[in-house]
Formats: C-alpha cells, structure tokens, sequence
C-alpha cells in the first residue's frame, strides 16, 4: 500500500489542488481539538476535487471530506488518511432559483438570498458552517431546515457527477441520503425560494442572529447542539407520559430536557464544560482534548440511559480513531 508520502506525491501533481502534509486539524474546528492528518488537500476546482478523490481513494488510504469543522470532533490522534476540503464558493441566482456551491458558508448564502429579496432560508442565520454540510446534515433551525427548499443536489458518487431530487435526497430531521453514503461528495445545491421583502427578512435573521450569538458566543469552540433531540413518537410510552406539554416542539422533546433532569448543566472535565446555561451545549473552554469530549458525552449519554431508558445520539460526527471505552 502507498504511503502518505506516496499519496501526497500523486495530489501534489493534480493542477489547482493545495496538498499538505501531516497537517493538524484542530485549526480546522470550531471545538480547536484534534491531531494531524497525515495528508490534508483543497481546491476550488470541480476537476480537482474528482482527481483528487480518485487518487486518494487508489491510494488505499482512508479518505474523508470536510467542510469548516464546525459539526466535527477529531480524535487527539488526528486522521490515519486524507482530508479532502471543497472550497468553491459561487452563488447565483435566477428569478427565485438560487444555486450555491457547497464550499460557500452559509450565512453568506442566507444573507444572499435576503439581499435578493428571497424567502425561505433567513431562519437559518447564524449556523455556522458550509452549504455542502448544511445539505449532507440537513441543518435547520426555528421550525425550518434546508431540506424545504432545496430542488436539486449535484454530487460524485466515486465514479460519476450526479444530480438528485430533494425526494432522492431522503431528507429527514439532520438526516439525508448523503450521511450513509459518506464516500459521496456534494459540489452543489439548487434552492427554489420565495419572493418576500427584503427588510422583513433581514430583520427576521437579525433578531435570530442576536438569540444565537448570545447562546453561542462567536468566539466559543463547540459544536452547538452535541446530540440531537427526539422525536416525542419514538420515546418510550411511559417517558413520553411524563414530558410537559410546553418542552415538545413540533413533535420533538429538546436532548437538553432530558440532560437537565440528570445534572448535565455545569458539568466538567478537563477543559471540557457543559454550559451552565444550556445542557446540550458543551465547550472547550482552552486547551481540551477529544478524550476529555468523548468521556463527558459519554457520562452524560449513561446518565440519561440510566434514568430513562433512552440513547441520545450524537448529532456531531467523530473523524479519526476514538478508543472503545470513549465510544
Ligand atoms: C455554535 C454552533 C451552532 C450550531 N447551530 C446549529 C443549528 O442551529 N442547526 C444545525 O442544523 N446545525 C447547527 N450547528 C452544527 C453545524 O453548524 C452544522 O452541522 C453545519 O452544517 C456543519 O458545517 P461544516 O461545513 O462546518 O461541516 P463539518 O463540520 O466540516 O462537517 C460536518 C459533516 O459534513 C460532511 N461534509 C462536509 N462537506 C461535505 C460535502 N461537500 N459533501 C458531503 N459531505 C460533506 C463532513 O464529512 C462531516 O461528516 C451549529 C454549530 C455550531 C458550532
């Protein structure tokens, strides 16, 4: 099998690609965790990217994609393989059709599509990240996720660009298709949007704006919400029994009710911290490690199994080796 150094030869050959070598990957998250990857590549270029997969894939080396680290823990052993990173960033729009490629941030295509005077994604101001994991998570906030206007996805499946519905996207709640094909790539999405005032909608993703950055400081290294909240029809019937009206939201019951009820709130180790203000929320408040992050969502998943019978599941994805018992 071909070595790093190997791999990292063939990349550095493809035009328009940036190739580095044992590359640390904390720099590269929002928590600031996580060792090197052994190979670390990005391009703006289509053609790039699909030579670049195509050569780290023959490589045999373990190859992952990632958008702006802001949904990611990585192990403090970093990556055994190659990290790939889509950066292309163009957003164009027609009438109420609105294209952007995946590596654009977000927020800049939320704050386009207000500026154009078109509705449907302005509740998801403030989350952080890229458009392309915004589709692969199916991210959403206030009621809405992106899922509603999305038309079409342009993706490589490992061998050819394709392009999928929304219906073939199987989108669900921080689901799609795209999570259980990891080895799919997504270049881009085309939304269809509605037409609406452009000051109301800038005042709608202000206000959201103002809520989130007082719940999630800018500058805080997390992830947001660590675990994902629960459908109220999957809970047990004797649990569901007992939540209170006022915490189910659109069918949901907030992870961070059932973290509340079992102390979650303030709870610490390491440099690792659980808001005092917010149980779903953990941070790094300098200098934590994976393990310390691994061993507090642990502790906290045991304590809500212990007391309710029921799994909470991590809505960050974990990259690189984690042992068992942190797992
Ligand atoms: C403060 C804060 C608040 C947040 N609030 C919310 C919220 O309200 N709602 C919400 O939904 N999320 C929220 N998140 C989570 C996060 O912002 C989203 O999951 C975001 O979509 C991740 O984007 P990213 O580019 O940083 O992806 P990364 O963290 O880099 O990657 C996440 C996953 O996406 C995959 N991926 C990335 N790019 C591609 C691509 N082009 N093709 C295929 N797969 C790809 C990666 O392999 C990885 O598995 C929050 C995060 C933070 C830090």
């Amino acid at each position: 099998m071909p070595t790093a150094e190997e791999a990292q030869a063939r990349l550095a050959e493809i035009p328009n690609l940036t190739v580095s070598t044992d590359t640390l990957l904390a720099p590269h998250t929002r928590f600031a965790i996580g060792g090197p990857a052994d190979v670390y590549a990005e391009t703006r270029s289509v053609e790039a990217f699909v030579a670049a997969i195509e050569a780290a894939r023959a490589s045999g080396l373990e190859t992952m994609v990632i958008g702006g680290g802001t949904n990611l823990i990585v192990s403090d052993e970093g990556f055994r393989g190659i990290v790939l990173r889509f950066r292309a960033d163009r957003l164009a729009a027609e009438r109420e059709s609105v294209t952007a490629d995946a590596g654009a941030e977000l927020q800049d295509l939320v704050d386009f599509t207000i500026a154009k005077g078109l509705q449907g994604i302005e509740t998801l101001a403030g989350i952080p990240g890229s458009v392309g994991a915004a589709v692969y998570g199916n991210a959403g906030a206030y009621g809405h996720s992106i899922s509603e206007r999305v038309v079409q996805v342009r993706f490589y499946d490992g061998s050819a660009v394709r392009v999928f519905t929304r219906d073939e996207c199987q989108f669900h709640y921080r689901e799609s298709i795209f999570k259980r094909h990891k080895e799919w790539i997504i270049f881009s999405t085309e939304l269809l949007m509605d037409p609406a005032d452009t000051v109301v909608l800038r005042r709608t993703a202000d206000d959201i704006l103002k809520v989130r950055n007082e719940k999630f400081p800018v500058t805080m290294k997390c992830a947001g919400s660590i675990f994902k909240n629960l459908l109220l029809r999957d809970l047990p019937p004797e649990v569901a029994a007992t939540i209170p009206a006022g915490v189910v939201r659109e069918g949901k019951v907030a992870s961070a009710y059932f973290l509340e009820q079992v102390g979650a709130k303030g709870m610490e180790r390491g440099q690792i911290r659980v808001a005092t203000y917010h149980a779903n929320l953990i941070y790094n408040a300098g200098g934590g490690s994976a393990d310390d992050l691994c061993v507090l969502i642990g502790d906290l998943k045991e304590r809500v199994r212990a007391r309710f019978g029921i799994e909470l599941e991590e809505e960050v994805q974990f990259v690189g080796a984690f042992p068992q018992s942190l797992r």
